[in-house]
């Protein structure tokens, strides 16, 4: 099954392709993680989109087409995949049409006010990148990492009114995306403003309508 997974930051897109990647056995390509694993690697791609990516400015489409290219090439492509973070305008997503046909294209939605409350109780070991939530996985020792034992963070782009900006530019960035896929018709949108769990039960519940997963 070849999925794209769009929503907004900080809505948990990233749990959900996690979750279904790991019960499908197909790869999670989130072309944002592609980009900072090169740049902290400094190869010669990290080199190239180092300075869109560190001004938050969208990559050249035909860096990131080649990217996407060669990943959907790899062998553990060919049982299928999720896109996250891809296409992103719609120049990649016609280019996307010319190497694989997409299955169905997820949207995640959620009132900008649940994604500030869930992205606001999150703390992050700055040492070992473990993640924590006030609310409903808190440390053992308040403000202290249960892994590694160094005081926690709050990431300065889940302070609320960056939240609140970050939402806006990713409208702005994905209208045109989401509209392209919402006239093909092989839009679906989930509201994500649920229990994790639920949210994936709902994406699983359409994947089996489809037939792309079994009973
Ligand atoms: P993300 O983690 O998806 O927010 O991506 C982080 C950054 O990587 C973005 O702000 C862009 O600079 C770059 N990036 C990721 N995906 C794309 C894409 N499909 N097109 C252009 N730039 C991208």
């Amino acid at each position: 099954m070849r999925l794209i997974f769009i929503g907004p930051p900080g809505i948990g897109k990233g749990t959900y392709a996690k979750m279904i990647s790991q019960k499908y056995g197909i790869p999670h390509i989130s072309t944002g993680d592609i980009f900072r694993e090169e740049i902290a690697k400094g190869s010669e791609l990290g080199l190239k989109v180092k300075q869109y990516v560190e001004k938050g400015l969208l990559v050249p489409d035909e860096i990131v087409v080649e990217v996407v290219r060669k990943v959907l090439e790899r062998p553990e492509c060919r049982k299928g995949f999720i896109l996250d973070g891809f296409p992103r305008t719609i120049e990649q997503a016609k280019a996307l049409d010319n190497m694989t046909k997409i299955d169905v294209v997820f949207l995640f939605e959620a009132p900008v006010e649940v994604i500030i409350e869930r992205v606001s109780g999150r703390l992050i070991c700055p040492k070992c990148g473990a993640i924590y939530n006030i609310s409903w996985k808190p440390p053992k020792t308040p403000g202290i990492c249960d892994v590694c034992g160094t005081p926690l963070i709050r990431r300065k782009d889940d302070e609320p009114e960056v939240v609140r900006t970050r939402y806006q530019v990713y409208k702005q960035t994905f209208a045109p995306v989401i509209d392209y896929y919402r006239r093909k018709g092989i839009l679906v949108e989930i509201d994500a403003s649920r229990d994790a769990r639920e949210v994936v039960a709902d994406v699983e519940k359409i994947l089996r309508e489809k037939r792309l997963i079994k009973e």
